[in-house]
């Protein structure tokens, strides 16, 4: 089905732990210890307060679509997509398994994983089936 390639993403001594778990299934955001919100991309230092007091926590996976685009001029239509998890935090991803034409915003969605290039798991999401 859909043969949609993905760049390998730039990691570093902050992102390593997160694609590392991608790797083992898991989806890692950060919480800060000293005033408890989650944020995202993965930051040593809180974005919030600045603290580096901050912890690696799994999140569940599930979320809900905050806003999208449909790629149509690509050789194979794909979308991209904020998710925003129940966690609290925002990510920009690709959505997999949809149908394009049924993306909406609000949809509910859940994590799963896509290879990159050089074989990094990547977390994407598809829609949650109830
Ligand atoms: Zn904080």
């Amino acid at each position: 089905m859909s043969k949609h390639t993905y760049p390998d993403p730039d990691i570093s001594v902050e992102t390593e732990a997160y694609w590392q778990a991608a790797n083992d299934g898991k989806l890692l955001v950060k919480k800060c210890d000293a005033c408890g919100k989650t944020h995202f991309y993965p930051r040593s230092i809180c974005p919030c307060c600045f603290s580096n007091e901050t912890s690696w926590m799994e999140a569940s996976g599930k979320g809900h679509v905050y806003s999208y685009s449909v790629m149509r001029r690509a050789k194979q239509p794909y979308a991209i997509a904020y998710v925003r998890l129940e966690e609290d935090v925002t990510m920009l991803t690709n959505l997999v398994e949809a149908d394009l034409d049924e993306l909406r915003v609000e949809m509910p969605v859940e994590v799963t994983f896509r290879k990159s290039e050089s074989g990094q798991a990547l977390p994407v999401f598809r829609p949650l089936k109830d």
